[in-house]
């Protein structure tokens, strides 16, 4: 079996608004640990297909599933997201009144009541947690530092960092790097590329020359259907995509 491996399977799935067709038979199939990137043009379904993985949106028709067991159409956001789906909006939530370390000891108890997280004490184990997540989003000298005095890079990587609290088995990613400067988007390049192994990673991106860098399979969504699926020159030569960006 070669689905043996998969960790979310997409299948048949559709989505109309007012009779027009977001997502139309929608087949994805994300192997763990895998890092996957999605591309495709405006209005291609990418966020209505991200909103329906995580909860937010029902789909009309299909099969949404992580591991062969867990129907995430069954449930609610809320259940999707301790099921071990994380995901990371454009916008940065940080909270920036507290520092970064505050940011990842909230995220980890799952709470977001400041109170209830604060009274508690770490283990010594929560501590290690949150200093190997440090390490990874390249924050570990900014530790006591308030989230608000952040660069706008810095602040997506915290973000990062306090979805991996929860230990997600499964990160959707939604533009990464928008507004970062080239450094930026470097370290974020190898920060993504070493989530990948331990949790499969679907990031949705604009910028090319950035989905290249991350040299991941790429999925290319058009009108609410996968055009294309392999590499990023795989996809780049494909002719119905070239004719998709290209007019060709
Ligand atoms: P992408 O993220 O790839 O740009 P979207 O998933 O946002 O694409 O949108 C796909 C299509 O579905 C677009 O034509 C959009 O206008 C439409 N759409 C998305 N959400 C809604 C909604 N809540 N109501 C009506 N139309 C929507």
């Amino acid at each position: 079996d070669t689905r043996h491996n998969i960790l979310l399977y997409v299948e048949g799935v559709n989505k109309s608004f007012d009779g027009f067709k977001a997502i139309n038979d929608l087949n994805l199939y994300i192997r763990e640990g895998e890092l996957r990137c999605i591309i495709g043009p405006n209005g291609a379904g990418k966020t209505t297909m991200m909103d329906i993985i995580t909860g937010k949106t029902t789909p009309d028709s299909g099969q949404v599933w992580l591991g062969s067991n867990i129907n995430l159409l069954a449930m609610n956001e809320s259940q999707i997201a301790n099921a071990g789906v994380g995901r990371k909006f454009q916008k940065p939530t940080v909270i920036e009144c507290l520092t970064v370390w505050q940011n990842l000891e909230l995220a980890m108890s799952g709470v977001r009541t400041v109170w209830a997280t604060f009274r508690a004490k770490l283990t010594a184990e929560q501590k290690d947690k949150i200093e190997s997540v440090l390490v990874l989003i390249n924050l570990a000298d900014h530790a006591a530092l308030l989230a608000g005095n952040l660069s706008h890079g810095q602040k997506q990587w915290l973000e990062i960092g306090m979805l991996l609290m929860q230990n997600p088995k499964l990160l959707l990613v939604d533009e990464p790097v928008a507004g970062m400067t080239h450094q930026e988007m470097d370290k974020t390049s190898e920060l993504l590329n070493s989530l990948a192994g331990k949790h499969s990673v679907v990031v949705v991106e604009h910028d090319m020359d950035f989905v290249r860098s991350i040299a991941s399979d790429v999925t290319v969504l058009h009108q609410g259907h996968v055009l294309a699926e392999g590499t990023m020159d795989q996809v780049q030569n494909h002719p119905e995509v070239k004719r998709v960006y290209l007019g060709e």
